[in-house]
């Protein structure tokens, strides 16, 4: 068993902030299925906002309440103004730390345009930000590689909760098959998003939902589920992403007639809608017929009128992806794109400090904590914004790290059964590796892509999400008999996948479960059976638990309303 006094699983810009005000003081451990420099945050292209005011005049106080308006009026409002308020000091920060930002002629931060913010507030690096953003706090912590203790290529499987108290995870190294105990006074979990359950995803391969579904499983509820954001633009039948900095830097939306959809959708913000109506846009473009190519299938995004030296200079990821994958070069061509998977706006729901709730009533879960893509704070509500998630991971990373520091002080040592843990987590592993029968991983896994990313996507409806709930029921009995391939110790990724593979069959059928009940259409859940939002009956959060018998129970949860009473949402 291993010892350290608080546990971070992850090593995304939330783990590594957090990990930023622990070191020195207690003994931090990082645990992280993939090298901490290929977290999924380094793939993140455009921005990272706050109200710096550089090339106009914005202020934290409209930044506010553009998320709040995103949010479709289910983000918590106190928990908005803490995120906004704090952006700017955020960003500064990682000025000093070290990141590149872009400037401006007067070398300031420069700033640019994003859908759904009303002044220009995206801060950036070319479109490499995360990568930027992530390197440089990676660089820090390895000023600290003697106080800091990472373990690399271990992948968490469990944590562990007794008596409503976090005391640690179980993991195995993913080159040895070893598993280990890991126990900590405090346990941050900051394992990111859970967009992979999709066939269409700009998400990275890590991005299976395991954190989230360790924490259901050990009996913490899980908020908002069925809010998954849709992003417009990504690359035709990959859904890898085309940053939204493109419609910053003035990228237009064509339908296969060559028109400027937006202008029938949002005509006021044009392409620069916030993503839940941009998808639907091209979404609606494509199911009347109007979308391109011989099925009809994709939009265009146009970059042609933006000329070669804005290309190469603020776009250059954007050109080469469209360019590698599909080759269209965006220069000559426009780029064939559609709605793709994109962000997680449930996970584990948490207070404005980060510590995880047991339950509706407001109650913690002692010791545990969650941050950045994982956790439900809620800042985005039914529909994120771009750019808010960057700076959601850099401020509750801090503010996680912060009351870490508070509590682990001040925390006992609760003890933690090892021989029982471990051999749950063995009973697990065994189960999958000894699967016998004639079902295949890689269909099922198919099937339920295909299921999530058609029958609960940018549309939904009763019938569809119906079928998807059955399907997957189905996936979950045909999983079980689904035999591993490799059954060895070492490096033996296809326990990994099997191991991801349960939990995107879990935690979908939450997503699709709180879509069913949710009858309204509210921010990136909409429905074509309740097309309007319905504020009366379901402005509220979904808390959905794990029951004694394998099922879930949903219960709901008031939103935090401080200044902005809802209002109808029209760009
Ligand atoms: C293509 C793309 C572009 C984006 N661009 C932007 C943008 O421009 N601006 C913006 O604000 N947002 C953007 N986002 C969203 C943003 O990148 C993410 O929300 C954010 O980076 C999440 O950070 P995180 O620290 O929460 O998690 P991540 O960076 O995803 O890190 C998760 C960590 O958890 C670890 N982990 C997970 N499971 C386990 C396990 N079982 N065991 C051990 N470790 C585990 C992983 O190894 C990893 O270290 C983008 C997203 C995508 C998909």
């Amino acid at each position: 068993m291993y010892t350290h006094d608080v546990i971070i699983v992850g090593s995304g810009l939330a783990g590594l902030r957090a990990a930023m005000e622990l070191v020195g003081r207690f003994d931090v451990a990082i645990l992280t299925k993939v090298y901490p420099s290929r977290s999924h945050s380094g793939a993140a292209q455009g921005g990272v906002a706050a109200a710096l005011g550089n090339v106009d005049g914005d202020t934290p106080e409209a930044h506010i309440f553009d998320t709040v308006k995103g949010s479709d009026y289910l983000g918590d409002q106190d928990a908005i103004e803490i995120m906004c308020n704090d952006a700017p000091a955020a960003i500064y920060e990682m000025e000093k730390l070290g990141c590149p930002f872009s400037r401006t002629g007067e070398n300031k931060i420069a700033q640019r345009a994003f859908g759904g913010h009303s002044f220009q507030r995206a801060c950036f690096s070319a479109d490499r930000t995360g990568h930027a953003l992530l390197h440089t706090l990676f660089e820090q912590s390895m000023k600290n590689a003697g106080k800091l203790q990472v373990y690399s290529e271990w992948y968490v499987t469990r944590l562990i909760v007794e008596d409503g108290v976090a005391r640690g995870v179980v993991a195995f190294d993913i080159k040895t098959g070893r598993l280990e105990v890991f126990h900590g006074k405090t346990i941050l979990f900051a394992t990111g998003g859970y967009g992979r359950a999709y066939q269409i995803t700009s998400n990275a391969y890590a991005n299976t939902g395991d954190g989230i579904t360790a924490a259901y499983r050990a009996g913490v509820p899980l908020m908002d589920m069925e809010f998954v954001q849709f992003h417009p633009t990504g690359l035709y039948q990959h859904g890898i992403l085309l940053s939204e900095a493109a419609r910053g830097e003035g990228g237009y939306l064509l339908n296969g007639l060559g028109e400027r959809f937006m202008s029938k959708y949002a005509p006021s913000k044009m392409e620069l809608g916030p993503r839940d109506i941009v998808s639907r846009s091209a979404q609606t473009e494509i199911d009347e017929g109007r979308g391109a190519g011989p099925n009809k299938d994709y939009v265009y995004l146009d970059l042609r009128h933006l000329g070669k030296e804005k290309l190469m200079e603020r776009l250059p990821q954007i050109y080469n992806l469209a360019k590698d994958f599909i080759g269209v070069d965006a220069m000559k061509n426009p780029v064939p794109i559609q709605p793709t998977a994109h962000y997680s706006m449930g996970g584990i729901p948490a207070d404005n400090d980060c510590q995880v709730l047991a339950d509706e009533k407001g109650n913690l879960v002692k010791g545990f904590f969650a941050a950045g893509e994982c956790s439900c704070v809620s800042v985005h509500g039914a529909n994120r914004l771009g750019t808010n998630s960057l700076l959601d991971a850099l401020v509750f990373g801090r503010r996680a790290g912060k009351k870490l520091a508070e509590v682990t002080g001040g925390m006992d040592w609760s003890p933690v059964d090892e021989r029982k843990e471990l051999d749950a987590a063995l009973n697990e592993i065994r189960a999958l590796r000894e699967a016998s029968g004639s079902e295949d991983m890689t269909s099922i896994r198919s099937e339920l892509k295909n299921t999530m990313t058609y029958k609960a996507g940018v549309y939904r409806n009763g019938d569809d999400l119906g079928q998807a709930h059955k399907k997957i029921k189905e996936l979950q009995e045909r999983f079980k008999r689904a035999p591993m391939a490799d059954k060895g110790n070492t490096f033996n990724t296809n326990m990994v996948e099997s191991l991801e593979l349960a939990h995107m069959l879990e935690y979908s059928e939450l997503i699709v479960a709180g879509a069913i009940e949710r009858k309204e259409s509210r921010g990136a859940h909409a429905r074509k059976d309740h097309p309007t939002r319905d504020d009366a009956g379901w402005l509220k959060h979904t808390m959905a638990f794990k029951t004694a018998d394998g099922g879930y129970e949903l219960r709901y949860k008031p939103v935090r309303i401080t200044r902005f009473q809802p209002q109808e949402r029209k760009y």
